[in-house]
């Protein structure tokens, strides 16, 4: 895969690619994207539009009562440990950064529960900072059928990827993969023969 020529065609297709949750801050991002675990983006958007009200800064969720908290999570799965993970969260985020989202990946990670795919999403979308590219499972699954690595996990996956795609690219390659992934290169049934990338594309992998 000539990997110029596919950040090229992505930018096209998706130009301005950010991710679909609905955030206005980087604590709403950062929750949004707890609350994405095994939910769709959708799902959560509906959830959001009542939390975010309710709790709209670190201090109302590391206050909020827990059963209340759950109640309005219930929708997106995982509810519990959910609560649990974004009062946690936001408790530390008071604790360490003064109720604010910080802007390193070293700090995001301190965050409990926070990897470096959520913090990516966060220090990409909401900073706009190129600290890694975001390796969620559709960029795991169309990254080896593009050619682009033979890694299987996802920290090797973005180590390989942040090698062949220049640093400036990274903000925007990110979420137009996951959008690459979520509607056109699918995991089942791919949509080879309507896809931007055809001619180019090795397929590996893909029966068509
Ligand atoms: S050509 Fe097929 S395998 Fe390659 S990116 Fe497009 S949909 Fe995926």
């Amino acid at each position: 895969m000539d990997i110029n020529k596919l950040i090229e065609i992505l930018k096209e297709k998706y130009p301005n690619a950010r991710y679909e949750l609905d955030w206005d801050n980087p604590l709403q991002l950062l929750i949004g994207t707890i609350l994405a675990a095994q939910c769709t983006d959708e799902r959560v958007n509906k959830v959001t539009k009542i939390l975010f009200p309710k709790y709209p800064n670190a201090q109302a969720v590391a206050d909020a009562d827990i059963g209340e908290l759950e109640e309005v999570l219930k929708p997106t799965g995982f509810y519990k440990k959910k609560a649990k993970q974004i009062q946690d969260v936001c408790r530390a985020l008071l604790e360490n950064f003064a109720g604010e989202v910080p802007k390193t990946m070293a700090e995001l990670t301190t965050l409990p529960g926070v990897a470096r795919k959520s913090a990516n999403v966060v220090l990409n979308n909401a900073f706009r900072i190129p600290s890694g590219i975001i390796v969620d499972t559709h960029v795991h699954r169309i990254s080896p059928r593009m050619g682009l690595t033979k890694e299987g996990n996802p920290e090797a996956i973005e180590r390989a990827l942040m090698k062949i795609v220049p640093q400036d690219e990274w903000v925007q390659f990110g979420p137009a993969m996951v959008l690459h992934g979520r509607y056109v290169c699918t995991a089942k049934k791919p949509k080879c023969s309507e896809c931007v990338l055809k001619d180019i594309c090795p397929k590996i992998g893909v029966e068509n």
